[in-house]
């Protein structure tokens, strides 16, 4: 099932994507289920949004792919490398990424899968993770590469407003062992890894995650990025697509 976010008539709805409409939900499913309106809007008519915007954080995993590790300069972690984004961060479908091009000279895109937590969860062992995942959507870890280095830890280097990019849709049956993480820029491929290769598995982040902090429903788990990270430029058009969920399409600005 495909779930949006969506404005329709300067109103925020949500819906389940059937056959080019959106069947619309009485409220937001992640706190109020299912039930339908019995409104059918095609979606040629709507806006869509990122399809969740988390109430309190956006938790990322670095270095999870080895092929990515090793163009970073090093050996994957042991352990999951978390960091968190705010969730100010997050934009959605069609919106402008706006590079900081007054403190930071390169900004890169990181195409990956993200986890969106459908009910709360403390100290989740890793075989009930999967209980507590709503579903997935297709992210982008945006990236102020320069500050990442220079600052020595990560918090502004990933935290600027536009730089979390979500969306279309939260796919609520994802096979996570076929899906495939392509990033284009202008069209041309940089990024094409298999969810599969990821080192430390979404039961496992669920369950690390889980005993650092309590994770809220709507809070999302960024899953790490395939090799082929590289930098965008005002103009730019960058899409990430996950095959089973669907394609991000953003373009670029400079501040
Ligand atoms: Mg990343």
């Amino acid at each position: 099932m495909k779930i949006a976010r969506f404005s329709h008539q300067e109103t925020l709805r949500y819906g389940i994507i059937d056959d080019g409409e959106l069947v619309v939900l009485e409220g937001d499913p992640l706190f109020a289920g299912f039930d339908t309106t019995g409104e059918r809007i095609p979606l040629t008519e709507v806006t869509l949004l990122a399809p969740v915007i988390p109430r309190s954080k956006v938790v990322c995993i670095g270095k999870n792919y080895h092929d990515h590790a090793a163009e970073m300069g090093g050996e994957a972690p042991a352990e999951p490398l978390m960091f968190l984004k705010p969730n100010t961060s997050v934009i959605g479908p069609d919106d402008v990424i706006v590079r900081p091009t007054a403190v930071s000279s390169r900004t890169d895109y990181e195409g990956e899968v993200a986890v969106v937590i459908g009910r709360i969860a403390k100290n989740v062992p890793a075989e009930r993770s999967l209980d507590y995942v709503f579903g997935y959507t297709v992210a982008n870890d945006v990236t102020a590469r320069d500050l990442q280095s220079r600052d020595g830890q990560w918090t502004r280097a990933k935290g600027f407003d536009t730089f979390c990019p979500v969306g279309p849709v939260i796919e609520t049956d994802l096979d996570t062992d076929a899906a495939v993480i392509t990033t284009r820029v202008n069209g041309e491929v940089r990024q094409n890894g298999p969810m599969s290769d990821m080192i430390h598995s979404v039961p496992d982040l669920i369950a690390y995650a889980s005993a650092v902090f309590t994770l809220l429903p709507g809070d999302l788990i960024l899953t790490g990025t395939p090799a082929g990270i590289g930098p965008f430029e005002a103009g730019d058009t960058v899409e990430v697509e996950v095959s089973g969920i669907g394609v991000l399409r953003n373009t670029v600005r400079d501040a």
